[in-house]
C-alpha cells in the first residue's frame, strides 16, 4: 500500500524568480517537479488519529486559546516535493497561493484583490524592498489583511555563493524587520531560486521556518508576461493537481491577472488553502 508515485520527475525547469537575476541553476540543484498523488495522502491518513467530535467539543476551550495566540489546529502538511497535503479529513482539492519578490509595486493591490475574492495567500517578502516608511507600513497592511509574511531573504542573492555568515544576515535580519512590523516572525522561507544550502536549513530550522519551495510558476518567462498568457497557464497547465502550490510574483501582468486566477482555480473546483492552517515547526506534534 505504501506506495509513493511520482509521476512527474522533471524535464521542467522550475526555476523561479528568475527575473531579478538569470537563474543558471546546475542541473543537480534544479527544482524538479513532481505531482502530488492520493496514494500519499492516503500515508498521511494512517499516521493521523482521527478527532472524535466529542474530542473537539472537549476541546473547544484549548482552540479558543489557541485563536486566540494566533494559532490553529494545523489541516494540511507539506510533503517532500512542496505540495500541500490534507491531514486526516481536510479537503484534497486545495492549491496553495504564493507572491514573491514582495513588495515591489503591485503586492499591496494584489493583497487587496485577493481579500476581495476571500483568497488565502503567502507573500514571500525581501528585506531590501522593505527598507522605507512606505513599504513597511504596506506589509503592516497586507499583513492586517490577513495574510502570511513570509522569508525570501533580505537581497534575493543566490545563497549558494555566500558565506554562513552572510547567509545568516540575509535571512534573520529579515525576520526580525517582519516581527517588529507585525510582531510575528515568518513560519515559512522561501530561498532565492529555489536553492537551499545546509546552512539556510539549519537557520530555517533554528527559526522553526518551514522550507517551500513550490510545484509551478510561469510569470518570469518572456512568453507568460501577459495578462491573458499568465491567467491562462496558471489555470490550464497540466501541473495543477490537489495541493500545488502556485508561485507568482509581485508584477504587472500577475496583479492583472490574479482575479482571472483564483476565478480560474475555483472553477476547477480547487479551493485557496489558508497557510494558517499548515502544520510547522511550531505546532506541536
Ligand atoms: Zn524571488
Amino acid at each position: 500500500m505504501r506506495t509513493l508515485i511520482i509521476i512527474l520527475i522533471a524535464s521542467f525547469t522550475l526555476a523561479g524568480c528568475g527575473d531579478q537575476k538569470p537563474p543558471s541553476i546546475p542541473k543537480n540543484n534544479q527544482e524538479s517537479s513532481a505531482l502530488n498523488t492520493d496514494d500519499h495522502t492516503k500515508d498521511m491518513d494512517r499516521q493521523e488519529e482521527k478527532v472524535e467530535p466529542e474530542q473537539e467539543i472537549d476541546n473547544n476551550a484549548e482552540k479558543n486559546e489557541e485563536l486566540e495566540a494566533g494559532t490553529v489546529e494545523p489541516k494540511y502538511m507539506v510533503n517532500d516535493v512542496y505540495s500541500i497535503v490534507p491531514i486526516s479529513d481536510a479537503n484534497p482539492k486545495v492549491v496553495l497561493l504564493t507572491i514573491d519578490d514582495a513588495p515591489d509595486q503591485y503586492a499591496l493591490e494584489m493583497a487587496k484583490t485577493l481579500k476581495k475574492l476571500d483568497a488565502s495567500a503567502i507573500f514571500f517578502v525581501n528585506g531590501h524592498l522593505i527598507d522605507t516608511s512606505e513599504k513597511e507600513k504596506i506589509i503592516k497592511e497586507i499583513y492586517e489583511l490577513g495574510f502570511e509574511i513570509g522569508n525570501h531573504t533580505y537581497s534575493h542573492a543566490d545563497l549558494t555563493t555566500l558565506s554562513a555568515k552572510e547567509q545568516e544576515k540575509e535571512i534573520l535580519s529579515v525576520n526580525e524587520k517582519i516581527e517588529v512590523l507585525t510582531g510575528e516572525r515568518p513560519k515559512f522561507f522561501r530561498a532565492p531560486f529555489g536553492k537551499n544550502t545546509d546552512v539556510s536549513k539549519k537557520i530555517a530550522e533554528n527559526e522553526q521556518m518551514l522550507l517551500m519551495n513550490w510545484s509551478f510558476g510561469y510569470d518570469w518567462n518572456k512568453e507568460y508576461m501577459t495578462k491573458e498568457s499568465i491567467a491562462d497557464i496558471m489555470v490550464n497547465t497540466e501541473l495543477l493537481v490537489n495541493g500545488a502550490n502556485l508561485l507568482m510574483h509581485d508584477r504587472e501582468w500577475t496583479n492583472a491577472a490574479l482575479e482571472e486566477i483564483v476565478i480560474g482555480l475555483r472553477e476547477k473546483g480547487y479551493e485557496t488553502v489558508d497557510p494558517s492552517l499548515i502544520k510547522t515547526q511550531r505546532d506541536p506534534e
